[in-house]
């Protein structure tokens, strides 16, 4: 699970952790996981040797690994005109280097036992980008992409891959999100709050856990049959 410490990854491994898994949480922030049950490894998806060796050191601790959920991501964005090369760089390469990473690593150790599930976590953002969300809405377009191929090349193997796209969800990285678009538009935080929040059919913001179920679903029995899938978790925001 990277990114695992807080937000949507930190719910996800609690709830995986609930389901009887051994759960390491890979994350750069300088917290362990609140769960005592998750066990928490420093790891920066952008850098593809530490990740190798991360899992590498887990196959041999705690043994074959039968999930992995690349969810690390950071927000960030700025206008076009205003974006330099190394804040773009900085998005694509968390976002989408990240998940290829830390994907490559996972189906490196899948495929000889033939079985396994993946899940990447792109955005509702990757699909309908507001303005001044270009690097992001690139990287999690990028995201989607890559887990649609990735699905098509590992189904011959027995190892399903999908992709989850969140809309809003309450964490700390959509709050800053928030603040970043407020200033944007020069409009105070409480109105872009209210404003967001009114466009989503079902009236309210996400929690980490209405993704976190939806992750452990598609990475249980229940969905044994789907791979190759967007889906997403928005509150009907993108069928609006
Ligand atoms: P979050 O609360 O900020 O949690 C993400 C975690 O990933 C943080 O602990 C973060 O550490 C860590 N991380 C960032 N870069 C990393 C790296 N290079 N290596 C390892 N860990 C790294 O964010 P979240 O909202 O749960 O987001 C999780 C995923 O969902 C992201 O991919 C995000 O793009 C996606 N998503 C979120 C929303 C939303 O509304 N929240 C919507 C659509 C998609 P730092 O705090 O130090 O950065």
């Amino acid at each position: 699970m990277t990114g695992g410490v807080q937000g949507i990854g930190g719910a996800t491994s609690s709830l995986l952790a609930d389901r009887g898994y051994v759960v390491c949480a890979l994350d750069i922030v300088n917290e362990s996981h609140p769960d005592p049950r998750v066990q928490s490894i420093r790891c920066d998806v952008t850098d593809s040797a530490a990740v190798e060796q991360v899992f590498a050191m887990i196959e041999s601790e705690f043994g074959d690994i039968d999930i992995t959920v690349c969810n690390a991501g950071i927000g960030g964005g700025a206008p076009v005109a205003d974006l330099t090369d190394e804040q773009f760089d900085r998005v694509l390469t968390a976002n989408l280097n990240g998940v290829f990473h830390t994907a490559r690593a996972a189906v490196r150790s899948m495929l000889s036992r033939r079985q396994g599930c993946i899940v990447t976590i792109g955005s509702v953002f990757g699909q309908n980008p507001p303005a001044g969300t270009s690097a992001y809405a690139a990287s999690k377009a990028g995201v989607a992409a890559f887990t649609r191929s990735l699905a098509l090349e590992m189904a011959p193997h027995g190892i399903r891959v999908n992709c989850i796209s969140p809309g809003h969800i309450d964490t700390a990285l959509y709050r800053s999100a928030l603040e970043r678009r407020a200033a944007l538009r020069g409009i105070s935080l409480s109105a872009i709050t209210a404003e967001e929040e009114e466009v989503i059919p079902l009236g309210r913001f996400g929690t980490p856990e209405d993704v976190a179920r939806v992750i452990c679903f598609l990475c249980s029995e229940e969905a044994a049959y789907i791979t190759g899938q967007r889906i997403n978790v928005d509150g009907g925001l993108e069928a609006f």
